[in-house]
């Protein structure tokens, strides 16, 4: 039988198995910071991510159905959350004029002023990426992306904005050269886009 990544004396032997591990820390952390905001605001995890969700992205995604996706979740569990947010009059709804049942989720000048407050929740993470070299980034990047669309091609995570997955994204034989056809432009690694708002998903 295949040995578990959190198996110690498998791990000591696998630098994968240590990677794997190590990510899964990183994980918990961002559970433990975002968990810290949240208090703070009396509010729950997935109501602090849709709220920083909402300041950074366009209206076409501010809807019940793409937070879903986004948030790998229900939509009865997104449209809680929102109706929930709305209580806390941290949002407001908009409904479209052709649909009565479809909506733009729009912050509130207070929900605004959480979602900003509450994205900086990621400072002590932040912090040790600065102080690697340019290098460091630039594959600790590439290696993130390569993992991310593993994951999304897996069907484990859903919606990705991010270079590697995009239809304008073209690369090199070796995956070293990278351009947009959007932009009509080399990009370099430091280039790459994470979230980025032009993307089109490759078919
Ligand atoms: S449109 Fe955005 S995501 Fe797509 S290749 Fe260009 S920069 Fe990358």
């Amino acid at each position: 039988m295949k040995k578990s990544d959190f198996h110690p004396g498998h791990q000591n032997q696998h630098i994968e198995s240590r990677i794997v591990a190590a990510l899964e820390r990183i994980s918990q952390a961002f559970r433990v910071l975002l968990w810290q905001e949240s208090k703070e605001f009396s509010l729950s995890p997935i109501q602090v991510q849709v709220l920083i969700f909402l300041l950074h992205h366009s209206e076409e995604k501010r809807k019940v159905s793409y937070l879903a996706d986004e948030f790998n979740m229900t939509k009865a569990t997104i449209s809680d959350t929102v109706k929930t947010l709305e209580q806390k009059a941290l949002i407001t709804k908009e409904y479209e004029p052709h649909d009565s049942r479809s909506y733009i989720i729009r912050l509130t000048p207070k929900g605004k002023e959480i979602a900003g407050r509450t994205s900086l929740f990621t400072r002590e993470i932040h912090s040790p990426i600065d102080k690697l070299n340019a290098d460091d980034k630039e594959n600790l990047l590439l290696s993130l992306m390569n993992i991310i669309r593993h994951l999304n091609r897996t069907g484990v995570i859903t919606i990705q904005r991010m270079c590697l997955t995009c239809m304008y994204y073209e690369t090199g034989a070796k995956g070293q050269k990278h351009f947009c056809r959007l932009l009509n432009q080399d990009l370099q690694v430091t280039d790459l886009r994470v979230d980025c708002p032009e993307h089109e998903l490759k078919t």
